[in-house]
């Protein structure tokens, strides 16, 4: 079968098993300010900022107050806001407004991350497993900027790969998600950032956050090691690659680490020279002596909008593709690039985009590879009904959990808030009711 023929069946399916619209209440209205919030550029301003706002705001009242001014700022209101904005005038109605936003911003939050602690998610981490998806686990807490804030995000790394692994062996047996035919997975994964291990990232001195970062990254891989957990290293805007990639190369090398643990790097597929990060990624695993098969996640990229405001201020060319489209065929090509170069690397697909997903599993299909050698990955919050309709079709899928207190997870909510939203972004086109043929078009 011609691949765009297969693509577009396999995507129909899984379409079609996405669970219906929520009739869980409090769903629907998340599902409703969402797309309100797609369609009006100023609401969706006034909402970010106060999600920004809440964490430091004093009083209820004057979180009321925050949100009539912001509200104040939205040319042409719906009546629902109109009644919010009337409230704000009197202190009655502010108390009753602040209960409200205060509630919302939490709940909004809550569906973002999964607990407050590693112990606090333990619960919803084992309702994910029983309901067929694996997990990876981020601990929330933005740039590192003192040698304490490392010591401390590198302490809580190790606590929650010791949460964890003491839970798991109780959780029931899921094979999909336990094995792939190069073996057994584990079920503990954890996701770190580089820039949480260190205060010292500077992208014209790499080698000296990947030292400092180095120091405080062994014993984590040595814990995880013991314990049998997967350690995923994140990637994040292209200031912080060189020192990120200098640091994997150099540990998962060292003599200590070749048979463990299982590891993972992420790729950007918005980024101009991806393709050529990933003739280095494959050099170097070809090179290495390392037993366990490096996992790649391949992502489109959560930092356009700070690539391009950067490169501006700078007068430089962006480093990363300035039209979507080019960002999603250069995903398609990667996802067929990665997926060719196995068994030298496990690979996971992260996207909430149907297309993109058709394809990776449309591609290895049509090479001979089997379902369970593709690992889909969503985030928690943003990609759960696609996950349902992932492992109910058979998928090995995995939801990365944020875990963190509200105020750290408001940058991280933010983001996700305007990711979700924007004009460009396959969620809001889906959130709008394009078409199922637009949906799985190519790019
Ligand atoms: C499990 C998981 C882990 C992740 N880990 C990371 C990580 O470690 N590092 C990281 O950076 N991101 C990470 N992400 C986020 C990811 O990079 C994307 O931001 C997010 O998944 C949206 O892409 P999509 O394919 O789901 O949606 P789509 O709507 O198809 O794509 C949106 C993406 O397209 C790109 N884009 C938007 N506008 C333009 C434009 N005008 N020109 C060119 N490109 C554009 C951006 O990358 C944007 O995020 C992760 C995502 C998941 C699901």
């Amino acid at each position: 079968m011609d691949l765009e023929q297969l693509i577009s069946e396999i995507g129909r399916e899984l379409h079609a098993a996405l669970p219906r619209p929520s009739r869980n209440p409090v769903k629907a209205m998340d599902a409703r300010a969402m797309e309100m919030a797609s369609r009006d550029a100023e609401l969706r301003a006034a909402l970010f900022r106060l999600v920004d706002v809440t964490p430091a705001t004093r009083s209820l009242d004057d979180l009321a107050r925050h949100l009539g001014a912001y509200l104040g700022e939205v040319g042409d209101r719906p009546p629902s806001i109109d009644a919010a904005m009337k409230a704000s005038g009197s202190r009655a109605g502010r108390q009753a407004l602040g209960v409200a936003a205060a509630g919302g911003v939490r709940h909004m939050a809550h569906r973002f991350i999964v607990g407050e602690s590693p112990r606090a998610a333990l619960k919803p981490l084992r309702e994910l497993w029983e309901g067929g998806a694996a997990t990876s686990v981020d601990l929330l807490g933005e740039a590192t900027v003192t040698r304490e804030e490392a010591d401390r995000y590198a302490a809580r790394c190790l606590e929650a790969l010791e949460e964890l692994a003491a839970a798991v062996p109780k959780w029931p047996n899921r094979p999909a998600l336990e094995q792939d035919s190069l073996g057994r997975l584990p079920r503990v994964n954890l996701s770190v950032k580089v820039s949480a291990l260190t205060p010292l990232m500077r992208p014209e001195a790499p080698e000296k956050g990947r030292d400092d970062a180095v120091a405080r990254m062994r014993p984590l891989l040595r814990r995880a090691k013991e314990l049998e957990a997967h350690l995923h290293i994140d990637m994040e805007s292209l200031d912080a690659f060189e020192t990120t990639m200098e640091l994997v190369h150099e540990l998962l090398d060292e003599p200590e680490f070749r048979d463990g643990p299982s590891s993972g790097v992420v790729l950007q597929a918005y980024l101009r020279e991806s393709p050529e990060q990933l003739d280095r990624l494959t050099e170097w695993a070809r090179a290495s002596s390392r037993k366990p098969p490096l996992t790649v996640r391949l992502v489109k990229g959560a930092y356009w909008d700070h690539e391009v405001v950067e490169a501006r201020q700078h007068g430089w060319s962006p480093p990363v593709f300035e039209v979507k489209a080019d960002s999603d065929r250069n995903f398609e090509e990667l996802t067929r690039r990665l997926l060719d170069a196995r068994p030298l690397f496990r690979v996971a697909i992260a996207s909430h985009n149907l297309r993109s997903i058709a394809h990776a599993i449309a591609w290895n299909r049509s090479t001979g590879g089997e379902d369970r050698d593709l690992e889909l990955q969503i985030l928690r919050g943003l990609g759960d009904e696609l996950q349902q309709a992932l492992a109910s079709c058979g998928h090995r899928v995995r939801a990365y959990c944020p875990v963190g207190d509200l105020v750290a997870g408001m940058a991280y909510l933010v983001r996700r808030l305007l990711e979700n939203t924007s004009n460009d972004s396959f969620l809001g086109e889906q959130q709008r009711g394009a078409p199922i043929e637009e949906l799985l078009a190519a790019p």
